[in-house]
């Protein structure tokens, strides 16, 4: 028996295969520059690594290529007859109000993944695709949809809903929905795990390209930085995050068109609009080491949101256990988190200076801080497998 993880983004297939034992992967692979005709197909396992670059030019075909590659390639191969993989698990980006929770795919579960295209016109479509392309491929396997929205399907309605029109509520969909809540997901329960205690108030941080915060209450989600789209929040690698929403119709009343206005705040803000060098965070901590004046900016005004975050979300947390750091700057920055935690100590977090610098899962606060911080790398494959695991062997029942 194996389970597929399968995250189909705008131009690349990401897959991970599991066996019954879920833990580590049995193959992680990737098929990158989708719909182009020199797509690299890269697959590796704890014993070998192959790689072709070939035309690839839908997802349909780039479905193919995975099953081809995980039944054909290797010796001896992952998946001896395509109908071991009783399970597919996809990534989709937003289930709206509709889904608070993982479900088994059925063509009504797609049809209703197609009427939230217009909230995410870059994601769900492509998500969609892969479920119908594996549908076809793997017929015999139960799909299960895990969404990214849906871990803040816990939010009350003061955090999620905005001070606009109502109208624009009921007629448009206007609310926050959140990202990224697989991996706080896993955050959450990973750290109920370390600490011990089944539903922990925290505050998490997933800090890579994309970056969000959330506040948890009782091991559930009660605020999150994101928004009705990704753009909302903490500064991240191209977007922008907060700004003041009249500076669009600033700009667009000095001329600017509408996707102009969404270029600059989705693709070219963040770190690289402010620092004008680059979106990635190493880049710029060499660039501002090097004395570039426009990246050590950028990083400040990374860290300066982050600490924003922080406060507010400190308050609405209870008690809080532990700020839990993650994501590629979280997890690997002694810089970014000496940033975002420095002198905090009246407010109980005491970061550990040489904790801050050690690797992998761990505290990094001392161990008398009132507050715990900690690292963790976050696996948000694993939950995916997890929860279709759980729904195929309940299908089975
Ligand atoms: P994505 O959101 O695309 O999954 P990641 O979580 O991989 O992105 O995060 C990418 C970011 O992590 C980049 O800004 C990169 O510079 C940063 N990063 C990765 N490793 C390090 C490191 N060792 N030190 C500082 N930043 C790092």
């Amino acid at each position: 028996m194996r389970i597929l993880v399968v995250n189909c983004g705008s131009s690349s297939i990401k897959y991970k295969l599991y066996g019954v034992q879920m833990g580590e992967p049995l193959a992680a692979g990737m098929i990158e520059g989708l719909g182009t005709a020199e797509a690299r197909h890269v697959l590796e396992t704890g014993r070998f690594r192959k790689e072709i670059v070939m035309p690839v030019p839908d997802y349909r075909r780039g479905v193919a290529q995975v099953v081809e590659a995980l039944t054909e390639w290797g010796s001896p191969r992952l998946v001896g007859d395509p109908e071991e993989i009783v399970g597919v698990g996809h990534r989709v980006v937003h289930g709206g109000e509709q889904f608070n929770e993982s479900v088994v795919i059925d063509s009504s579960v797609v049809e209703t993944i197609r009427a939230l295209d217009s909230l995410a016109p870059l994601h769900n479509p492509a998500n969609r695709a892969g479920i119908e392309a594996i549908a076809e491929l793997l017929p015999h396997s139960t799909g299960v949809a895990v969404f990214d929205t849906a871990f803040f399907g816990t939010l009350p309605p003061h955090s999620y809903r905005y001070a606009v029109p109502a109208r624009w509520w009921r007629e448009h969909g206007v609310r926050r929905y959140g990202f990224h809540g697989i991996s706080h997901r896993y955050l959450v329960e990973r750290a109920a795990l370390l600490w011990d205690k089944p539903e922990p108030n925290l505050v998490s941080f997933h800090l890579g390209n994309g970056a969000s915060a959330c506040a948890v209450r009782r091991g559930r989600a009660v605020d999150t930085s994101m928004g009705m789209t990704p753009l909302e929040g903490l500064v991240m690698g191209t977007r922008s995050g907060d700004i003041d929403p009249a500076v669009v119709f600033h700009l667009m009343e000095a001329g600017l068109s509408v996707a102009e206005i969404r270029r600059g705040l989705e693709r070219q803000g963040g770190l690289r609009g402010l620092s004008g060098i680059s979106a990635d965070f190493r880049r710029l901590a060499e660039a501002a080491d090097a004395g570039q004046a426009s990246a050590a900016l950028a990083l400040q005004v990374f860290a300066h949101r982050v600490r924003r975050y922080l406060g507010a979300f400190l308050t609405q947390v209870g008690r809080c256990d532990g700020v839990v750091f993650s994501g590629g700057i979280g997890e690997n920055s002694v810089r970014a988190r000496r940033m975002a935690l420095g002198g905090l100590e009246t407010m109980g977090l005491v970061l550990d200076a040489s904790r801050n610098h050690g690797r992998g899962e761990r505290r990094i606060s001392t161990d008398d801080s009132p507050i715990s911080i900690w690292v963790i790398p976050t696996d948000e494959e694993s939950l995916i497998a997890r929860d279709t695991a759980r729904l195929v062997t309940a299908e089975q029942d």
